[in-house]
Parts: C-alpha cells; structure tokens; sequence
C-alpha cells in the first residue's frame, strides 16, 4: 500500500490565532476519471454496413481496419426511427435519442404553427460569416435536446472545446451541439471555401482564413480517376450502366471525369461535393482545425465531430452497386488514414477516443434491384395526390383539409376540421384506411395511434421513435420495401428498413477495447457510451444506453 503524506499547512500568527481558519491541501484540480485528450466522432454520410465489409480487400490497414480491427466492431448496428435522413440522423447520434425527444423529424419539414416548410438547421435570426451567401444563416436553434458535446463543455466550465466540420451545414451544426465553439461547412457555388454564421463568432479565425486563402479547393479541381486499375474493381457492378445519374455535361457516367471541363454545368465548386475529393478536403480541413482550434493538447478533453458528407452525394448520384461508390470508400479508406496518423501525430497515439458510424444507409437503385428480380419500383406520387384529393373531396365535402404532404406525413388543417365540426380522429382514421388501399403503402398510422401506443418492436416502434408530438403530421405512411419517391438513377434513405437503418459503428482508441459483437446496438447509444467514458451526465432526452461490454 502506499502511503500518502499529507502536509497541513497551518499558519499562525500571534495576531490572528484564532481568527484564520487552516484550508486543507486543495487535491489536483478536476476530477481523476482518466479521459481521452480528444473525443473525435466520424459519421461517414449514406454509409451502409456492407461497404466495411464489401470493400474489405481494397482498404488499407490505417483506415477502416485500425477500427475494426483494433477497436470494437458492433455489427448489428441499427437506426431504431423512421426517417432516417441526414438531420435526424446526426441528431441522433450525438444527443443520445430520437426525433420522438430531439425534434429534428427531417432535414426539412412542415410547421405546423407558422404553415411553412422550415430546414433543420435554418436560422433567419443569424448571419452569415465568411460569405455573404445564405448558405451562412444556420444553426442548431430546432435541435430540442443537449448533445455530449454540450454536457462536455457544461462539465469542464467550457474549458473542453467542441468544434463541427463537414461539407453539410446540417452534418457540422447538429452534432456540434448548442454550446459549440464553432461549425464549420462548406460554401461551394464559385467560392468554395469554408464558412460559418454569427451564431459561433463574428468573423472567420485567422487558420480558417488562411485554410481559405490557401487555393486548398481549387487543388482538387483535377480529373477524377479510379484509385486502383478500374478492373480490379471486382465488388461493384459496371461503370457504365442504366442505373447511374452522372454529370451535366458528360454524355455517360464512366471514369475518368475532368472536373475543370464540366464545373461550370455543375455548380463550379460544387462539383466538389459529389466525388471522393470533398470528403479528402473535409480531412484536410478537420486535420487543420487539430492545430488551428488546438484540439486534445492538454488534460481537459475537446471534441471533435467530423461528418464526410460526400459519400452522401456519390450515392445519390451513382447508387450503391456503382464503381464511383467504391472508388468513393477506396479513398475516404486513405483520407481516415491520413486524420488518424494526424491524431497520433498532434494529440498522441492512445490519448484520444475515436467512434464511426453513418446518418442512415441506402436502397439499391430500384431499377436495378428490378432487374435482378427484387421487388422494387418508384412511387407515381401525382396520381396518388389526385385519387387522395378525389377522396377527400367525397368523403368530408372539402379538399382544403390538408395543409401539406411530405417526409410520407399528411398534415391537417386543424383549425378547418374545427370550424366544420369534424372530430379529427375520425379524419385521421379515414385517411389511413383509404391510404393503405394504395398501391405500395405498406402501412398506415394516425398521430392519435403514435401518442396513445407504446409499441416495442417492429416498423411501429421506428414510426413511434420518429414521432414528434408537436412537430410531426397527422397520418404517417410507409412505402414497400424498395419503392421509392426518386428518379431512376441513383440511390436514396429515409426508410426503416434494413438497407437504411445497419450502419457501422467502430470504436477506438483511449478507453475502448477491441473486440465486436453482434448484439444488437442502437444509434442513441453512442452518446450514452461517451458520456459514459468520459463521466459526464447524459445529454437531456438520451434514450440510449451505454454500450458498457466496449468500455475498459
Ligand atoms: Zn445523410
Ligand atoms: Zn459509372
Ligand atoms: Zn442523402
């Protein structure tokens, strides 16, 4: 056992004997709990499961696999909501919950208090900094709930930073929480460089000046090219095919694409965004924030939240089985390789805890899916529209009853329902059954069933998670599996199925061990797992519950 000596300093002076009190030795300040420098959370945009482990053989041993391999793998990962977007999503994983508590029901969504349809991160009440653009009016004024980079900065008296960084406002705001330091995203259009909004600070920090200045995005302004000879490309289908959008400008969707010659038809610097160079300039943008926010460089921990928006937009464009996709992961394998050396480089291999996961998955382009003998189609949405206002016309005299159609939600004019002296729960039970007789709606549910049902499992459970009382419609639909409201091309997310909701969830570094489970696991127990790891209350509405068998 050791001893400890413990030294009682007492001072006396025959003036105030009695008057001083002795102070006893003051321990080292803060508390002992021994925490990562750096807590760094990756969501890799439209990321699904299978790509950790379809392109397995094309990754290095720095990237994906320091993770999976060195870290905890948890394999059967799920989003437990319905829908699963961008805004919910990395919602979710950094406050611990669900839209059902944090509110963000969609990246947009209809107000049902001021009748318009509002953008997650929209914030007319700030001002754009670094641009003159709108794209700089945002911040996480809708996000209802704390994140654990919140209780964090609350936790350390805002000595613990937290900074934002991803192509996406939403992807860099929603994670960073309300207490942030700063977010950062990207304005593209003919600027290209990286912006924030008044929200944070009044003007760019002098790093993110010179980042800007430094000719970083006009660097990657070059012919995009297959990584590895595009034979080897053996895990996804062909380059050319009748599945995949591509550039204007560019008569096929096929390698090589020499982004100077097509940039004025897709938005000069937004062109950027759809191929694998946007996630390689958000690596070299969060690489620089390490030393121009000075992240993980003493005892009180910082947070870094870094979202790589652009696999979201290869993904809509060329669909998952697309040789852009794996060209796309190929070289975010070398971007996350070349984050993690910076880590170790400036923060110190062991002292920093990284998690990765995704904001929700991805379908099979239907058409695709289709061709291969897989239930699978597109939605005729203006014939449904036509049928539904046929109905309702018929069957309540009016066709003013409903406000708005969107995220697969009907919202009612409640104040019309009133005034005729209709009882709304009837209208909402109408709506359902004459919904579910629609072709490709799988199921139906009124808003009176989400609030008075506490459903445990199923479909019902992820529509009851993504239900927000105050902010959600009237009637929710869900379509069959694989039918999708898109064009022909490309892939899209928002369901509860599969495809959308197993994602990856790696753990790494300080304070984790290595290992992987299939036991089921939920987007809301990352943040319950930090906060736990670094001894910190929960965030506010967190339902998830800390992966305790991961921890050390
Ligand atoms: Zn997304
Ligand atoms: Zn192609
Ligand atoms: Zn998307």
């Amino acid at each position: 056992m050791k001893k400890f000596l413990v030294f009682v300093l007492i001072s006396i002076s025959c003036a105030n004997l009695f008057a001083q009190k002795s102070k006893k030795a003051t321990p080292e300040n803060g508390s002992d709990w021994n925490r990562p420098k750096l807590v760094v959370g990756i969501v890799v945009d439209q990321m699904r499961y299978d790509y950790l482990t379809r392109f397995y053989n094309k990754y290095g041993n720095d990237g994906f696999k320091r993770l999976m391999n060195q870290g905890f793998d948890c394999r059967n990962n799920h989003f437990n909501y319905i829908p699963t977007y961008t805004g919910p999503g990395h919602a979710s994983v950094y406050t611990g919950t669900t839209p059902k508590y944090h509110g963000i029901i969609g990246n947009n969504w209809y107000d049902k208090e001021i009748k318009e349809t509002i953008y997650c991160a929209g914030d007319e009440g700030v001002s754009p900094v670094g641009t003159d653009s709108p794209s700089g009016k945002m911040s996480p004024h809708r996000l209802m709930t704390t994140t654990f980079g919140d209780e964090n900065r609350m936790f350390t008296q805002f000595k613990g930073k937290t900074i934002g960084v991803a192509l996406k406002d939403r992807g860099a705001i929603l994670p960073a929480g309300h207490t942030a330091n700063a977010a950062y995203w990207f304005h593209g259009s003919d600027e290209g460089r990286w912006i924030t909004s008044s929200f944070y600070m009044k003007e760019l920090p002098q790093w993110v000046i010179d980042f800007n200045k430094s000719g970083n995005s006009a660097s990657y302004m070059k012919t995009w090219d297959t990584y590895y000879n595009i034979d080897t490309y053996v895990e996804s289908g062909l380059d050319l095919n009748e599945f995949e959008g591509g550039f204007k400008g560019k008569e096929t969707a096929t390698f090589p694409y020499d982004l100077n010659a097509i940039k004025e038809k897709n938005g000069y610097f937004d062109i950027l965004k759809t191929t694998p160079y946007g996630n390689s300039m958000t690596a070299d943008f969060a690489i620089a924030a390490l030393d121009g926010e000075q992240l993980g460089q003493d005892k009180i921990t910082d947070v870094l939240t870094v979202s790589f928006s652009s696999t979201d937009y290869v993904g809509h464009n060329f669909g998952v089985n697309s040789k852009e996709i794996e060209d796309t992961y190929i070289r975010l394998d070398l971007d996350l390789a070349r984050l993690f050396k910076a880590l170790d480089d400036k923060v110190g291999e062991g002292e920093y805890t990284v998690f990765l996961t995704a904001d929700h998955g991805a379908v099979e382009v239907p058409a695709y899916l289709h061709s291969v003998k897989i239930p699978s189609g597109y939605l005729n949405n203006s014939d449904s529209k036509k049928k539904f206002d046929a109905f309702m016309k018929k069957d309540f005299g009016h066709d003013d009853l409903v406000e708005n159609i969107s995220n697969n939600q009907v919202f009612l004019n409640r104040e019309k329902i009133k005034e005729l002296g209709l009882d709304l729960d009837d209208v909402q039970d109408a709506i359902v059954e004459e919904l579910l007789s629609y072709e490709n709606v799988y199921k139906a549910y009124t808003a009176q069933t989400m609030a008075s049902t506490s459903f445990t499992t199923g479909v019902e459970e992820l529509l009851e998670n993504g239900f927000n009382q105050k902010r959600s419609g009237d009637v929710l639909v869900v379509q069959d599996p694989a039918f999708i409201s898109y064009g022909r091309t490309g892939s899209t997310h928002g369901s509860g199925f599969n495809y959308d909701t197993h994602v990856p969830l790696l753990f790494y570094g300080k304070g984790i061990k290595q290992g992987h489970t299939f036991e089921r696991t939920v987007i809301p127990d990352i943040a319950s797992t930090i906060s736990s790891l670094l001894g910190v209350s929960f965030p506010s509405g967190a339902t998830g519950r800390p992966l305790g068998f991961l921890l050390k």
